[in-house]
């Protein structure tokens, strides 16, 4: 058993464990701390992170990122249609009224779901840990924005499902980092509040609480966000200044080219970066298109002047996020910054601006901060560790309301806010209706302007299939009971009738031997459940099957491919190995005959692999070729070997005498 949290990013994720000495952020494959997120295909295999990387600009059509922006969404939705594309090469598709993407894989036109995209990248995410911890992972908490609606939590833990991961907690990233800070500080006050505000300048999005810590418990007071302002923003507005600077100065259109789009973005990035700690920054794409090579330079006023538009937007969720907690600049006792656009001094000054007079923080780590926060929650939801407990109460970001068609005379009034903005969460209502008739109530959220791109407002469907008679032919009065769980989702938990049943108490003896007391009644109220239908958006659970088989034969076969390579190089390895130790280390255990046959069978074996045939073939064949090079190289090393050891066990042996 493993506790693992995740910080699901738009540009990289990032991996914590709980150890007995605390929590780490793993490494992967080529010792990052970061991963990118990223899924990529090819002729022959999925590379999904820094294998996606790698290969991104070669083959970036059918390289996808931006994994977290397009889980849950449909392929209309104008966020994906005006703003996903922008940052993507490959090809989106419709799959089933879900955004997909068309890539080519093993040669041939595939299409994937976005969550089936989430769900090859989160089971990367859980080798790159399993490797690590050298043990299965299967529990986890993953971050994900606060801004995220059911139908994207919802996608979430289908793409968890489908790469076998069991997720013990959606929590909201700005909370996780809340929690980050909260379980280490020693000094929380027993009485009143201490009030942070979390500000996370990402490569997308801005996500801002308040928060009130106090001794043990943190209560999240107000959350907001902008969801397309970012680090990807800035870059855009980079490219498109450069691109246009290149028309003029190379006569070239970089935006018909779409590679060379591709590493002008790489290179503004990197400019970017430059800028953030220099006054002035070179700008150099090798052989962009057309065999030139492009350069140019900016300065960092200049970069403030182009992304002017993409600053201006950050004070508006800072100055939301205070109006909502109610909190006057006196009252908040920090600002805590976190993700890697916060590093951007202009991006700074923006946030200074509201926070007059206060000091911006940095003291967690601005990179890993959500990722450790998830690994805490993980380790206070799951049994293999023993954690101090930390209280967590979380909001609601969007209204959510229940209707149904009114019941003339039942006095039920349609539709009713369930869970408004800013309820407390995770949290259970019940709710009480008059009815004859079978019945429908529906869940969504109330303000469909609000939420994300066009995100449907559905949420859930209640079918209750029967209602109890009232004998004396009056309503009955039915209860719902609706969840906001702790990822955030909701769902219709039970549909009941409570009946008040009086019953007899045994009477209690009195110890001092007066007169017993009279039996009393006492009522009870007895829950009847009843049955009900609730339908979601979640995925069907026959999908859900189908895709975890896909996704295990697409697993098993990229291993495959990847043991092909391993054994192949292990026959390449043993051909060279061998052959240099004959004239060496194994030149006085060797018959002269013996040589000359495995000499011309490494030989042989050599001209093979430089086949056609041997290029590309079986991992088995490679097995086999080892084998058969092996039964004669063998008796040589041990003869090497044990001429070796001997002087050694004997010495050892002389020891023990
Ligand atoms: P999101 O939270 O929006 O989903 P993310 O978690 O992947 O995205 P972060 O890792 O917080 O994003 O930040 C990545 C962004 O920060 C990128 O745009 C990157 O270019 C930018 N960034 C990182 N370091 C610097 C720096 N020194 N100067 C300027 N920008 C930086
Ligand atoms: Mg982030």
């Amino acid at each position: 058993m493993s506790v693992v949290g995740i910080d699901f990013g738009t540009l990289h994720s990032k991996i914590g464990v709980a150890r007995h000495r605390g929590i780490d952020i793993i490494a992967n494959e080529v010792s990052n701390r970061a991963t990118p997120s990223l899924v990529a295909f090819g002729p022959k295999q999925r590379a999904i992170g820094e294998a996606a990387k790698t290969q991104e600009t070669s083959n970036f059509k059918n390289t996808i990122g931006s994994l977290k922006r397009l889980i849950g969404r449909t392929f209309a939705d104008p966020e994906v249609q005006e703003v996903e594309k922008k940052f993507l090469n490959a090809k989106l598709v419709d799959v089933q009224g879900t955004v997909g993407v068309q890539v080519n894989y093993l040669g041939e036109p595939h299409t994937f779901t976005a969550t089936q995209l989430v769900a090859m990248y989160i089971a990367k995410l859980r080798d790159i840990t399993a490797a690590e911890l050298k043990n299965a992972v299967s529990d986890m908490v993953i971050a994900v924005p606060g801004w995220y609606t059911d139908i994207q939590r919802r996608a979430m833990l289908d793409a968890a499902q489908i790469a076998n991961v069991n997720v013990l907690r959606l929590v909201n990233d700005t909370t996780a980092v809340a929690l980050g800070y909260g379980i280490t500080k020693s000094d929380l006050p027993e009485d009143g509040e201490r009030n942070i505000i979390f500000v996370d300048v990402g490569h997308s999005s801005i996500s801002t609480s308040a928060v009130a810590f106090s001794k043990g418990r943190l209560v999240v007071k107000a959350s907001a966000y902008d969801r397309h302002c970012g680090g990807r923003d800035i870059d855009y507005a980079l490219v498109q200044h450069f691109g246009e600077q290149f028309k003029e100065k190379y006569k070239i259109d970089v935006f018909n080219n779409p590679k060379a789009t591709f590493r002008l973005v790489a290179s503004c990035e990197k400019l970017k970066k430059i800028l953030s700690a220099n006054a002035e920054a070179p700008l150099n794409v090798e052989s962009i298109m057309n065999d030139i090579d492009a350069s140019s330079k900016l300065t960092r006023d200049e970069l403030e002047q182009l992304i002017a538009p993409v600053l201006d937007r950050i004070t508006a969720p800072l100055q939301r996020v205070l109006e909502e907690s109610g909190l006057t600049l006196d009252q908040v006792d920090g600002i805590e910054l976190i993700g890697g656009s916060t590093r951007i001094p202009s991006v700074r000054a923006k946030i200074q601006s509201v926070f007059p007079g206060k000091v911006l923080s940095t003291t967690l780590n601005q990179d890993e901060a959500a990722a450790r926060g998830a690994t805490f929650s993980c380790a206070m939801l799951s049994p293999v560790f023993k954690v101090r407990d930390f209280h967590m109460t979380d909001i609601n970001a969007y209204p959510i309301k229940l209707e149904w068609d009114p019941i003339p005379d039942s006095e039920d009034d349609t539709p009713l806010t369930l869970f408004p903005h800013n309820n407390a969460m995770p949290i259970v209502k019940a709710l009480s209706l008059r009815r004859k008739e079978p019945f429908e109530v529906q869940a969504a959220y109330e303000d469909p302007a609000g939420l994300p791109g066009g995100i449907n407002p559905f949420i859930s469907r209640f079918v209750a299939k029967e209602v109890p008679a009232d004998p004396s032919g009056d309503f009955t009065t039915v209860k719902l009971r609706a969840r906001l769980n702790l990822h955030g989702i909701m769902s219709f938990d039970s549909y009941y009738i409570e009946e008040v049943e009086e019953r007899e108490e045994p009477a209690a003896m009195d110890v001092d031997g007066g007169e017993a007391a009279p039996p009393k009644k006492k009522r009870y109220t007895k829950k009847k459940e009843l049955p009900f239908i609730a339908t979601h958006t979640s995925l069907d659970k026959s999908i859900v099957e189908q895709y975890r088989e896909q996704e295990t034969q697409m697993w098993a076969a990229d291993k495959l491919v990847m043991d092909t390579e391993d054994r192949k190089n292990a026959l390449e390895e043993y051909v060279y190995d061998m052959r240099g130790k004959l004239d060496e280390r194994y030149a006085s255990y060797v018959q002269p005959d013996e040589k000359t046959k495995l000499l011309a069978a490494l030989q042989e074996a050599e001209d093979w692999l430089y086949t056609e045939e041997g290029e590309e073939a079986t991992k088995s064949l490679y097995v086999q070729r080892l084998d058969a090079l092996k039964k004669l190289g063998d008796p040589i090393t041990l003869r090497w070997r044990e001429n070796e050891e001997r002087p050694r066990a004997m010495a050892k042996l002389r020891e023990t005498l």
